[in-house]
């Protein structure tokens, strides 16, 4: 699949100056239907090391809830090669609807012990799958090693001007999309990552050891907007989704960023963004993924 900057676009949001500062939307999700946003930079470096590899398959882990795993059995498919999920925890008795999409893009799924699944997951050694192809290519979880930081390095070109923002604003799962805006974002700009898990505090540490080097300023991680932890919502979150939905047309994912668009109007609330700020907010896809919601609970 090649990245086109044609249906990449950058929303301005009207409604947000009045609170002062400018909001910019970058439509990630637009990329395409399942592959979308931040998860086709992220894997776009591995699939290609994995054809000059000449691997026949790909390899990569994640929970039963995973974009990223939808995201790599598609793009496996559209590319050509077979895919193995490694899925966090015991064979469910009814597959979500990520794992049902996953098989359906042809990824044999294999589950492991949430034991077993923390040991395997940082080995680049698949021989213990037994029935694997041969030379299996193997993605780390949610793609968040140096190819998935390169990929997501590249998402600010798609931005017109993006020098001239003075914040830049991230959901954050593993933290991979945020360390790739992080090294390629101008001298002085601000980046924020939202956080959708519950005081996960390696966060930090966890992207400076992706970009292999300590960061000091220039970038915060928000802990408070995770509605009880991660794939956790409340009726609060799903209502100011649909209000939101109503005076911008865009819509939001439950996980990812329908947490991050909540946090940012609180934080433009509480004055977190300085006066007259010029805030790029990446909505990165993920739109898949509300179908494991109630039917009717979002109006979009
Ligand atoms: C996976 C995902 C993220 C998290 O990205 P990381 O690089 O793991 O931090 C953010 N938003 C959406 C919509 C996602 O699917």
């Amino acid at each position: 699949m090649e990245l086109s900057s044609a249906n990449i676009k950058t929303d301005k949001l009207a409604a947000a100056s009045v609170a002062g500062v400018e909001l910019h939307i970058l439509r990630l999700d637009s990329i395409h239907p399942v592959v979308s946003g931040n998860k086709w930079f992220k894997l776009k470096e591995y699939l290609k090391k994995a054809r000059l590899a000449g691997a026949p398959a790909i390899v990569t882990f994640g929970g039963a809830h995973s974009n990223h795993i939808v995201a790599a059995a598609c793009a496996a498919e559209m590319e050509g090669f077979a895919s193995i999920g490694i899925i966090r925890g015991e064979e469910p008795a009814a597959y979500s609807s990520a794992l049902n999409d996953a098989m359906g893009y042809g990824m044999r799924l294999v589950f492991l012990s949430r034991s077993e699944y923390a040991l395997r997951k940082r080995s680049r050694d698949v021989s213990w799958l037994g029935s694997a192809p041969g030379n299996c290519y193997v993605i780390p979880e949610g793609g968040a090693g140096e190819e998935g930081v390169a990929g997501a390095s590249e998402i600010l070109r798609f931005v017109e001007n993006a020098g001239e923002y003075s914040d830049i604003v991230t959901a954050i799962g593993t933290g991979a999309t945020t360390a790739g805006i992080l090294r390629s974002a101008a001298p002085g700009q601000r980046v924020t990552g939202i956080s959708v898990m519950k005081n996960n505090k390696a966060l930090h540490g966890e992207i400076e050891a992706l970009l292999q080097r300590s960061i000091t300023d220039g970038f915060g991680v928000i802990h408070d907007y995770h509605f009880g932890g991660y794939g956790k919502y409340n009726p609060e979150l799903l209502q100011w989704m649909n209000r939101f939905y109503h005076m911008s047309t865009i819509p939001l994912d439950f996980v990812y960023t329908g947490k991050m668009m909540y946090g940012v109007f609180d934080l433009v609330r509480r004055g977190y963004f300085s006066v007259g700020a010029k805030i790029l907010v990446v909505h990165s896809g993920g739109l898949q993924g509300n179908r494991s919601l109630p039917a009717g609970a979002l109006e979009y």
